[in-house]
């Protein structure tokens, strides 16, 4: 599936903040229409209006995925109410846009996307929601990219971000830039309390540096320090604590393996000892079990995404996906 990029008649903008937007400067597409004719409808059913968003209270945040939301909820504190859109264990590629996420998002006074063409879903939910004072920010302005194609982007590619693999965050340091983007979000729609949010983001920056710290020093004690990954989704992950990624059994990223590039696996594995194949729950065991049996390769089972929307869960679900890693290659 290719990712669906939109693009802005006049995006807004907010001197020093690249990633934010408005909601008004967004351009609808077919699609959307037609999902803004159901939103019609669980609008009159719940008899709710965009104008609610501008209620007092709590700062609503939306996240298309758990990790923004898990730093957002760190960075906001007790300013701030976090939800997310994609569950943790399903693929994010894929998100099936409900009515009940555009009626989230109505209520909403910011949403955090992706970026690098990951949640073009989220563009339809933003649209349906039909909340003209969402501000939106797009987390992974701020990030390099890893594997960004050089040349032209084709089908023979298979599924790959013509902006770079975005599954950034699970990259401590991209998470801690990330934590600074929304501290400046948050202080734009709440001044009184910006101060506040910069502390709690310069917080979070450092457990991020001391989990990377103390995980690299493990990694680096490992005898092996190369495994397989299923999907693309963990070169950041990898390229942070000095894990190689020897191959992935995708041959292209969406598409999944012939016989002929398991095969070549196989080799992979014996000559370089490769014991882990990290993988996400709700891919096929297929290829794990044939790597297992054929080269005695152990088949590590993690979501890509923390379990929780909460202050904490991000940087956890990373140290914890690490010590499954080590306890499966010793
Ligand atoms: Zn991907």
């Amino acid at each position: 599936m290719k990712h669906r990029v939109l693009e802005y008649k006049h995006a807004l903008k907010l001197s020093g903040s690249g990633g934010l937007r408005s909601a008004e400067d967004r351009v609808a597409g077919p699609l959307t229409v037609a999902i803004m004719l159901v939103w019609h409808v669980a609008v009159m059913f719940l008899g709710i209006g965009a104008t609610e968003a501008l209620a007092k209270g709590p700062i609503r945040v939306v996240a298309s995925i758990n990790d923004l939301a898990s730093i957002a909820a760190e960075v906001g504190g007790g300013q701030v109410e976090v939800q997310a859109v994609a569950r943790p264990n399903t693929d994010v590629h894929r998100v099936e846009v409900l009515p009940s996420y555009m009626v989230r998002v109505s209520r909403a006074d910011l949403y955090l996307m992706v970026g690098l063409g990951l949640d073009g879903w989220a563009d339809q939910i933003i649209d349906g929601s039909r909340n003209n004072h969402l501000v939106i920010l797009d987390c992974g302005r701020g990030i390099t990219p890893l594997d960004r194609p050089t040349g032209k982007v084709d089908a023979s590619m298979g599924d790959v971000h013509p902006d770079g693999n975005p599954h950034y965050w699970l990259d401590p340091r991209n998470g801690a830039i990330v934590a600074g983007e929304i501290a400046e979000a948050l202080g734009r729609l709440d001044p009184a309390n910006s101060e506040r949010y910069r502390q709690r983001a310069a917080e979070l920056q450092r457990k991020a540096e001391a989990l990377l710290a103390e995980k690299k020093t493990s990694v680096a004690a490992m005898p092996v320090r190369v495994i397989f990954t299923y999907h693309s989704s963990w070169v950041y992950l990898g390229a942070a604590f000095g894990l190689e990624i020897a191959a992935s059994v995708e041959p292209v990223p969406g598409i999944p393996p012939t016989a002929g590039h398991l095969q070549k696996l196989i080799g992979i594995a014996k000559e370089r000892n490769v014991s882990v194949l990290l993988q996400e729950p709700y891919f096929s065991d297929e290829a794990g079990s044939f790597l297992a049996r054929e080269a005695g390769v152990r088949v590590v089972k993690a979501s890509a995404s923390c379990d929780e929307p909460a202050a904490g869960s991000w940087l956890q679900h990373i140290g914890s996906v690490l010590e499954r890693i080590l306890a499966a290659e010793n």
